[in-house]
């Protein structure tokens, strides 16, 4: 999922519709705006593409000089409206919306503990969970209440909650998720990549801090700690496929680190051949990489329609394979009689990547070998990325060889989770460092009472 924040700008609506606009590729599924006047919150949310939701929005109507957004990325929760966010809760004391990244790996148990005692949930959505912990709690300030409320969460989140008069914005304590805070004037945004500010027009400040709570209203920003600082776990697969390349995630540019996979992957795992390509889009920055590094030439062996979604998002493995059909086609002038090395970001289920060395070689590439710039994904994400069951994860359940003969290569490597860390850490300071936990098995946050049916991201 994204989300966006701004505090303090007559426009706040429609520049969140902006930023929601390019954090699109984080969730298709709903987006939503929700806006505070000071005396009012008043919300517009509705499922599919941000364009398709605002159409006939008439941005006057959201008023405020405040608002949050949030783009869904479902899983396998509930495809309902309900659970398209900001979630919205109105009470007589005040309302608050809220808009999560991320998963919250105790919320059944939560959930369970706060049916028992009254609460009546109203979505399947484990970020409704929070509300009511904030509501439960008998701090009188909004900031101690969720001081409180984010104690009891386990697992992954970037939050943002509007309430008339404050916006609160808080990071889980391994900074699991990328969080970035801007300014545009005077007012402060909030986006989970930078990306969004740029199209807004708004500069990057600072990132915010893993385990750090802020509180931003008319009278400027504040913060606290509600954890202590740890090592910071920022998710590597936000580097490797989630990201947009022209974000900078902990002040690292997402382009740049896949560039240096590429270059780190050409190191380990060379290969004779005649051209490099990519699988657009994500995977074309560590495609130029490879090249530069290996000296064979760059090409585009593959192109992508521009009109179709991305793939991964699709809900069924069916839909899934249709969508890599519609999604890529070969250039077959370019790769016919080529021994050709083909670059992908990761191989999940390895559809992508069976589907596309197929079409090229019935383009009439004479050897088609795979180069993966991440490490095998052999573990379960569950921390917000959609990786499903270990079942499905094709490494969980084959060696090399044997995925080489499924997706029908002439060779298959991939990159070693040091290179993987290498492209993106800069230093080893206690702000940096990555969680690789569904490629290393080494999991930062651990939780007895995950479900293996997670809920909504
Ligand atoms: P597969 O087709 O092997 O199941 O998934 C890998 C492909 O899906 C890659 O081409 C990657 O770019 C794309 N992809 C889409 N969404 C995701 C995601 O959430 N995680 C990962 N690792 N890859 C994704
Ligand atoms: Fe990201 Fe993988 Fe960690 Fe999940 S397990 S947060 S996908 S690196
Ligand atoms: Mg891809």
């Amino acid at each position: 999922c994204g989300v966006f924040g701004i505090w303090g700008h007559e426009k706040a609506a429609e520049i969140t519709y902006y930023g929601l606009h390019a954090l699109q590729h984080r969730g298709q599924e709903g987006a939503g705006v929700v806006t505070t006047d000071g005396e009012n919150l008043k919300l517009h949310k509705g499922q599919g593409l941000v364009n398709d939701v605002f159409k006939r929005v008439d941005f006057s109507k959201l008023s405020g000089h405040a608002a949050i957004g949030h783009v869904r990325y479902a899983t396998q929760g509930e495809r309902t409206i309900d659970n398209v966010q900001p979630l919205l809760f109105r009470s007589q004391t005040g309302s608050m919306a809220l808009a999560h990244n991320g998963n919250i790996m105790n919320a059944f148990k939560l959930r369970g503990e706060l049916e028992s005692t009254g609460s009546i949930l109203q979505t399947s959505s484990d970020t409704e969970v929070l509300a009511h912990l904030i509501k439960r709690s008998e701090k009188l300030s909004v900031q101690e209440a969720l001081t409180d409320a984010l104690q009891s969460l386990v697992g992954a989140y970037a939050f943002i909650l509007l309430n008339e008069d404050k916006m609160y914005v808080a990071l889980d304590p391994r900074g699991l998720r990328p969080l970035s805070i801007g300014r545009l004037g005077d007012a402060y945004v909030v986006a989970s990549e930078t990306c969004a500010f740029d199209i807004i027009g708004a500069t990057y400040e600072r990132e915010v801090q893993p385990g750090e709570l802020i509180t931003i209203s008319d009278m400027g920003m504040e913060t606290i700690r509600f954890a202590t600082q740890e090592q910071r776990r920022l998710c590597a697969m936000e580097y490797v496929y989630f990201s947009r390349p022209d974000s900078d995630l902990n002040e690292v540019n997402v382009h740049a680190s896949r560039k240096k996979m590429g270059i780190e992957l050409a190191k380990e795992s060379p290969v004779e051949a005649d051209i490099v390509t990519g699988v657009p889009d994500s995977s074309i920055s560590a495609a130029i990489g490879y090249a530069e590094e290996s000296g064979i030439p760059y090409e585009i062996g593959l192109i992508k329609n521009r009109y179709t979604g991305r793939t991964f998002i699709q809900p069924s493995q069916e839909l899934r394979e249709q969508g890599v059909k519609m999604k890529l086609s070969p250039v077959r002038g370019i790769v016919e009689g080529k021994r050709v090395i083909m670059i992908d970001d990761s191989i999940v289920r390895g559809t992508t990547s069976r589907r596309i060395v197929r079409m090229l070689k019935e383009a009439g590439a004479k050897e088609v070998h795979v180069r993966i710039a991440s490490p095998s994904i052999q573990n379960p994400c569950y921390y917000g990325i959609d990786m499903s069951t270990k079942q499905e994860l094709i490494a969980a359940n084959h060696s090399i060889d044997e995925i080489c003969e499924i997706i029908g290569a002439d060779s298959v490597a991939y990159l070693s989770a040091e290179g993987l860390e290498q492209a993106i850490v800069k230093n080893d300071s206690i702000n940096q460092g990555v969680c690789m936990a569904c490629m290393t098995g080494n999991y930062p946050v651990i939780e007895k009472n995950q479900q293996e049916i997670a809920y909504t991201r």
